[in-house]
């Protein structure tokens, strides 16, 4: 092995740990800034050392450097560009995008490979090549089409509730055989393009009509089972490219988002087995409405203030209403005010609460949150007995007592158990229903009080109202 050899192999090994190490600072909202800078740097680290290898190879004309060079410039300048410029609320549909882009990457790195290299024959490549471009293919091309769904789904573009008919179920059995039909004929090097190309389109089929009819709260699992399958996809790219940091990086996003879908599953109290079941067709579809012609009670805000001033324990449930408000910087002030009257404050933090896993994490840790002031579910549940007002901003579905009961779209996920509270007020804008269409139970209960508008408005003449008053 000559010294560049060694030392590209160290370089990637350098690489590697600074994915690993990445992944690791951000498993905590402290450190995953840093997290993502390790990561972004291990990255770049790989793609200098590999276009040097071409480089060196001579396997790289300048023409061709000049597309590298050229296409890292706009894919990273669109990258910087897109993040910097996102609101907050859209960060959710950016990272279903930035799946789309990676799994359609990878499946277009199997076809561009194909392509390259002629005519693909068993004879001309292994086995073990063929079938890692067929998987490459097979799960990007899923993954680009179910995460640009997803991304329309999220946004609003495309409707949120489970869309789905009669006949899902066996185009969706029909797809699937011909997936597997083809990925053998291209794993036995028959084909070449065409056979490819067929497998990608079906692929991308297959992508649509799985994740149209999942929807409402079952979301969460499938855009973290989407993520695991951009991974796995970009792996099976490196194994195609014969590229270690490629097979690192993929393998690790892929079981990372794995996981993340074990944990998302875990947190639905669903199998995934069931979610994507769900979606084949059985269709809890249409929105639900169970409570809706309930009475409720309203509070003002100078009340509303004097029962938290005066409470022993407040735990704010924050929701996607919270997000969608950028209300962040007003609920924390509100919350510091608060422990400045001597009440102890907590978030009751639901794990699929917003429209991303640790969405409710990150934006409290943007606006400096104290880390000890953050509850997990089961942390929650059990102060709430012992809690004289809870306070929830913009969420719904993860406080809906429906949960508790069979036969709707939120049956059998964990909640946060704020109606077991003295009090509870809720700050919404009307009694409109949340992602998952369920009318919430919670607002018609005798312990509830609705104090209606933007999560912002309110919040800030909550935190006036506390300094006046108190
Ligand atoms: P929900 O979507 O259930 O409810 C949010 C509520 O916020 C709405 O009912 C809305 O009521 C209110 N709201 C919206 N804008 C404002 C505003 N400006 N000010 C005040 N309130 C506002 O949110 P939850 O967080 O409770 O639940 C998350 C849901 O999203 C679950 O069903 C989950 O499964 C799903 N999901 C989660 C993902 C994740 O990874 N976390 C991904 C995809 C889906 P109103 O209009 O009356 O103001």
């Amino acid at each position: 092995m000559s010294d560049f050899d060694t030392t590209t192999h160290l370089l990637y090994l350098g690489a590697a740990i600074c994915f690993v190490l990445g992944l690791h600072l951000m498993t905590s909202p402290a450190t995953a800034r840093r997290g993502n800078l390790l990561s972004a740097a291990g990255m770049t680290l790989a793609v200098v050392v590999t276009v040097a290898i071409l480089w060196r190879d001579g396997s790289i004309s300048s023409t061709g450097l000049a597309a590298l060079v050229g296409g890292l410039a706009v894919g990273s300048g669109a990258g910087v560009v897109t993040a910097k410029r996102v609101a907050m609320t859209s960060m959710p549909e950016l990272i279903s995008l930035f799946n789309a882009a990676g799994g359609g990457a990878a499946a277009l790195i199997a076809l561009g490979d194909i392509l390259n290299h002629g005519v693909l024959s068993a004879a001309a490549r292994p086995v073990s090549t063929t079938l890692t471009m067929a998987l490459d293919t097979l799960l990007g091309g899923l993954t680009l089409s179910g995460s640009l769904v997803a991304a329309g789904k999220l946004a609003g573009k495309l409707p949120g509730r489970p869309v789905s008919s009669r006949f899902n179920r066996p185009l969706n059995v029909l797809l699937g055989l011909l997936t597997l039909v083809l990925a053998g004929f291209v794993t036995a090097g028959a084909g070449g393009v065409t056979t490819l190309s067929l497998l990608g389109l079906v692929a991308l089929a297959l992508g649509v009509l799985v994740t149209l009819p999942i929807g409402g709260a079952d979301m969460p699992v499938v855009i973290s089972l989407l993520n695991a399958c951009t991974g796995t996809a970009v792996a099976m790219a490196g194994f195609v490219l014969d590229s270690t940091p490629l097979i690192i990086a993929g393998a690790l996003v892929g079981a990372a988002g794995t996981i993340l879908t074990m944990l998302m599953a875990e947190a639905m109290n669903r199998s995934l087995f069931s979610v994507l079941a769900g979606g084949f067709g059985s269709g809890d579809s249409d929105p639900v409405a169970l409570a809706g012609g309930g009475s409720y009670r309203t509070v003002e805000v100078d009340d509303a203030a004097l029962q938290l001033a005066y409470a022993s324990r407040v735990v704010i449930v924050p929701g996607y209403g919270l997000a969608a408000a950028q209300a962040q910087h007003e609920v924390v002030a509100l919350a510091k005010a608060l422990s400045e009257q001597g009440v102890d404050v907590s978030y009751g933090i639901h794990p699929v609460a917003g429209r991303m896993p640790g969405h409710m994490n990150v934006l409290l840790a943007e606006a400096d949150a104290p880390y000890e002031q953050m509850q997990d579910l089961e942390e929650a549940n059990a102060v709430f007995p012992t809690t004289d007002v809870v306070l929830v901003v913009g969420a719904n579905d993860v406080t809906n007592p429906a949960a508790r009961r069979p036969g709707n779209p939120v049956s059998g996920m964990p909640i946060l158990d704020v109606d077991r509270a003295r009090s509870v007020v809720v700050i919404k804008r009307s009694m409109g229903q949340g992602y998952a269409g369920v009318d919430n139970e919670l607002y018609t209960e005798p312990v509830t009080a609705m104090l209606f508008g933007d999560a912002k408005q309110v919040l800030t003449r909550l935190v006036a109202a506390l300094r006046t008053y108190v």
